[in-house]
């Protein structure tokens, strides 16, 4: 099917040069619709949103939240983890946040996630291992809840949605998000993409980011 071009329109048979002729016909045609897009573009950017998403082919964040080129601050990674003292992600947050003062986070999970998947299990992969720990810590730190899921898609789902949860939690610990969180309204939200639908859905997290964090008292 993934090769079927009334679906898809890079398929085997393309090459390169058909991808860098795509692109001309896109900015002309775009350019007829938004004459002032690209030159507003070329002066700088202002976007509203930083997206937190997988890197998965099927969740495109521009494409699936109908935006524009400018509309969309990203930084995506297999399974959207944000670890601790991860300097890419935070550096992203930082910049987002401080220079961008972009007005809303999304932290983006999606159903049916490889990364998900493969953390719900044992079986050894190599070095993504090393960044699948985090979803097997919140494997570990929820697991009477996905024991007690016998479908195991819903136990996929269940994981996907319990690591935007964890996602969020952490941004909102972060001192930058705080601070604007405090000073100018920025908002942090968790949503779920479904890609047998092409939806996204809002997922209701805890007020307090500590909610995942066990506190002595
Ligand atoms: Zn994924």
């Amino acid at each position: 099917m993934s090769n079927d071009p009334s679906i898809f329109r890079f398929t085997d048979g393309d090459t390169i040069d058909s991808l860098i002729h795509r692109n001309k016909e896109w900015s002309q045609r775009l350019s007829a619709l938004r004459p002032a897009l690209f030159p507003a573009l070329a002066n700088a950017q202002h976007p509203q949103i930083l997206w937190i998403g997988c890197s998965d082919s099927r969740v495109p964040e521009t494409t699936v939240l109908d935006l524009l080129p400018g509309e969309v601050f990203v930084h995506r990674n297999i399974a959207n983890i944000l670890p601790t003292g991860d300097l890419s992600s935070l550096s992203v947050i930082q910049y987002a946040v401080e220079v961008l003062q972009v007005k809303h986070i999304i932290v983006c999970g999606h159903y049916g996630c490889g990364g998900v998947m493969a953390a719900l299990g044992n079986k050894r992969y190599g070095l993504i291992d090393h960044w699948l720990q985090n979803l097997r810590d919140i494997r570990v730190a929820n697991k009477e809840e996905l024991a007690a899921i016998s479908d195991p898609v819903k136990r996929v789902e269940r994981l996907v949605e319990l690591n935007v949860v964890a996602g969020v939690n952490s941004i909102k610990r972060n001192e930058s998000v705080i601070e604007a969180m405090e000073e100018r309204g920025l908002e942090v939200h968790g949503f779920v993409y479904d890609v047998a639908h092409g939806t996204c859905g809002v997922l209701e997290v805890p007020a307090d980011p500590n909610t995942d964090v066990y506190c002595y008292k």
